[in-house]
């Protein structure tokens, strides 16, 4: 486990194994703004979800920082 200082001199721990529950498909009257999965987006689906609970993790899935914002390693083909 490490350990890094905030800006606020508090002390945050990373602790490693967090069963997440995280995609980006589109949803009806969210509230805030949201990128769409460049997998989802090059096949013209809404399937693929970053991490589902208690089952994957997208091969592409890099973490998540500032809250909300995923790490995505897809690489669109051009
Ligand atoms: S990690 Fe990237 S490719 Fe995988 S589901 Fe999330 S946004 Fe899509």
């Amino acid at each position: 486990m490490k350990t890094k200082k905030s800006k606020k001199q508090e002390k945050i721990y990373e602790l490693d194994g967090a069963n997440m529950d995280i995609d980006l498909l589109p949803k009806k009257n969210l509230s805030w703004k949201q990128d769409k999965c460049p997998w989802n987006v090059a096949e013209g689906k809404n399937i693929h979800k970053c991490a589902v609970k208690d089952v994957s993790i997208c091969e592409y899935f890099r973490g998540i920082i500032k809250d909300d914002v995923v790490l995505c390693a897809y690489s669109v083909k051009k």
